[in-house]
Order: structure tokens, then C-alpha cells, then sequence
């Protein structure tokens, strides 16, 4: 197997450290990371400078663009054929709920799979001190499970691990949905040293989770993985018919 792997923490990040010596394990690895922290970027690509790659090590190349861009490059540049899967993480953070938009990590496994190859992400859920271990035994099982099952064309894993040491420490794994949250707008105003007023988005409150019972944020409060399979498709299927029934082009 090959292995195109990325994240948005960025090429130094010990996550994606940890997921590469993990998938090592099943095949030939090569890491196509941002040169930088890019987390939140969401899906962007660059499309108006040129994007450089570095060689950092044997098989590690650091790009000074988006987690996009880096599948981009590692798939239409360097490889010279597809790789088996690609695979983002491990992310230094929690991707549950509404975080599915805002996130790089997730970015790459969307993009992997627009351009046709399986693909996942993998995230640590905690606020500090990330142990990867049991994300990065749980993304070589996911690896394994997904190269022989296969996923349906424009479906990808969004796979979140409750921060452990070993996947002896969890549960088990939890098939889920993709959960919904109510953030507060965590936005700080205040004045620079020149009296100029701005503005900083900080951290979050959490509110209200919604409770259905299958949702990946419950599975990784009670210490299961969870693994959404997640759609490129955002067309709201129940809504076409009635939609279609509605008087556009009256009046
Ligand atoms: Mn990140």
C-alpha cells in the first residue's frame, strides 16, 4: 500500500509524526504536509502564487500552502501514481460536530476523495496534551478495514480518538453521525497600542450538544473512536422533492 499523508498542524506537528511511523507499518508512506500551522483554513487552495515544495527528509516534502493544496501537489505532482489512500492527522484536536467546516484535517481527506482515492482524517480529542498513540493504532486498523471493504465513491471517514496511550485504553469503536453543537462567539474586542479597535476570535464556549444517542461528539465522551463516513455531496436529498414543488417562477 501508499500512503499520501497530510495535516494541518503543519510538518513539525508530532501528530502526523506519530501516523506515519503507525502506516509504516502497512505500506510505503510519503508526507506532503503545510510548512506551517494552517489549522482552519477549511478547504481553501492557492490559486494565485506559486506554491513551493522543500524535500525536508526522505519522503517528507513541507508545501507553503493550504492542507488542499497539499494533496493537490502530492497527487498531480510528485507521485507518479495514485496512492493506495490518503489519510490527515493525526490532528492536535477535536473534529466533531460543526467542526467538520472549519477544519484543514478534514480538508484533506475531502480533497483526496474529490480526486478519487479513499481517504480519512484522524483526530485527537483533547485540549492539551495529545496522546496519539491510541489514534495512531486505531488509524492503522482503519487503514486495514478500509483497503478491504472500500468506501462508496465521494464518501470519506472522519475518524475522532479520545487522547490515550494505547487502543487497549478505549472502548471500542462507535459508527456515527455527525453531531451538532451551539458555540458561543468567543470573539474579544478590544484596543491595539494605537487605540485602534480589534477584533480576535478566541475560544468558544461550548453550549448546548445535541443528544440523539449516535452522534460522534457522545461517542467520544463515553471513549469509543468514532468514524463518520461523511459525503463530498452536500445536496440535501429530502428536501428536493419539496423544493421542486415550490412556485419559482410565479408572480
Ligand atoms: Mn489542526
Amino acid at each position: 500500500m501508499l500512503f499520501l499523508v497530510s495535516n494541518d498542524d503543519g510538518i513539525h506537528s508530532p501528530g502526523l509524526e506519530a501516523l506515519a511511523r503507525a502506516l509504516s507499518s502497512l505500506g510505503q508512506v510519503v508526507v506532503v504536509a503545510p510548512d506551517r500551522e494552517r489549522s482552519a483554513v477549511g478547504h481553501a487552495l492557492t490559486l494565485h502564487r506559486p506554491l513551493r515544495m522543500t524535500r525536508v527528509r526522505e519522503g517528507w516534502f513541507a508545501v507553503d500552502g493550504t492542507p488542499t493544496d497539499c494533496v493537490h501537489l502530492g497527487l498531480h505532482g510528485l507521485l507518479a501514481e495514485p496512492p493506495t489512500m490518503v489519510v490527515a492527522g493525526i490532528n492536535q484536536g477535536a473534529n466533531l460536530a460543526d467542526d467538520l467546516t472549519y477544519s484543514g484535517t478534514v480538508a484533506v481527506a475531502l480533497e483526496g476523495t474529490l480526486m478519487g482515492v479513499p481517504s480519512f482524517a484522524v483526530s485527537v480529542v483533547a485540549e492539551a496534551e495529545f496522546r496519539f498513540g491510541a489514534a495512531a493504532e486505531a488509524a492503522t486498523r482503519i487503514a486495514r478495514v478500509m483497503a478491504e471493504r472500500g468506501v462508496p465513491p465521494g464518501t470519506f471517514l472522519n475518524v475522532n480518538v479520545p487522547s490515550r496511550d494505547r487502543f487497549e485504553d478505549l472502548r471500542g469503536v462507535l459508527v456515527t453521525r455527525q453531531g451538532k453543537r451551539v458555540y458561543g462567539s468567543g470573539v474579544v474586542r478590544k484596543k491595539d497600542p494605537r487605540g485602534r479597535e480589534y477584533f480576535w476570535i478566541g475560544v468558544r464556549e461550548l453550549g448546548e450538544t445535541q443528544r440523539t444517542g449516535d452522534t460522534d461528539v457522545e461517542a467520544v465522551e463515553e471513549g469509543f473512536v468514532s468514524v463518520t463516513p461523511v459525503r463530498t455531496d452536500l445536496t440535501d436529498g429530502d428536501s428536493l422533492a419539496e423544493l421542486r414543488g415550490w412556485p419559482w417562477t410565479e408572480g
